[in-house]
């Protein structure tokens, strides 16, 4: 029988949501650009370490003013053990720079407007729009790309793809929550070298599993 994504979308999402009721972002965070400057840093690195490495960052510089006071050199040693942080302070201190010279200082709460931010990528934009605004997007990270594909929710080579992919898949007002429940899921079950497919509740209804019996 030939595999049908529609007519499994609904009852992925339905068990999903009853394996992770919860499902929420693991970063911590006060503020809009608190959350962005976490999800610059997670690029690569797991959210426990974000963590640790924000609890010292935003005790001293949790405002794009007050990070502005920090050279390169002097954020690099803040967020050293997040990987990459030579490209992530660049990105850091350019997005604060262009909060405080085209914002006004406030973090933008648009997905356009997010996405003008030097330094911040589409994904980015995605989570901050969607977790500190409220608004409906799916960002596509690791996690999101390979299990929407495994289960043929979304099927795509690039990111961008993918997030297309799903949002036509799933109700816009699902996008968000949809988002969390693919990370999760990656993380839990549907790891990347060696997915749990003999434990995963989606199996029944899962492509990969299907050509993978
Ligand atoms: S059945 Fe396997 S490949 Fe499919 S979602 Fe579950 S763990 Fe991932």
């Amino acid at each position: 029988m030939r595999y049908n994504v529609h007519m499994n979308t609904q009852e992925i999402l339905k068990t999903l949501a009853e394996l992770y009721p919860d499902a929420k972002p693991a970063l911590h965070f006060s503020s809009p650009y608190e959350l962005l400057v976490a999800v610059i840093l997670s690029a690569q690195c797991t959210d426990e370490r974000v963590n640790k490495v924000t609890a010292v960052l935003f005790a001293e510089h949790n405002t794009p003013s007050s990070m502005l006071q920090l050279s390169a050199q002097e954020l690099e040693r803040y967020i050293y053990s997040c990987g990459f942080y030579r490209n992530k302070a660049a990105h850091i201190l350019s997005a604060s720079r262009d909060i405080m010279e085209k914002y006004g200082g406030e973090v933008p709460s648009t997905l356009e407007e997010l996405q003008t931010l030097a330094g911040v990528g589409r994904k980015t934009a995605n989570v901050v729009y969607s977790v500190a605004f409220g608004g409906d997007a799916i960002a596509v990270d690791t996690h999101v790309f390979r299990v929407a594909n495994r289960l043929g929710l979304a099927e795509g080579k690039t990111p961008e793809a993918v997030e297309r992919g799903l949002m036509q898949a799933i109700p816009q007002n699902l996008w968000s929550a949809s988002h969390h429940y693919l990370i999760w899921h990656g993380r839990r079950v549907c790891h990347s070298q060696r997915p749990a497919c003999g434990e995963c509740a989606l199996a029944p209804l899962c492509k990969y599993r299907k050509q993978h019996p």
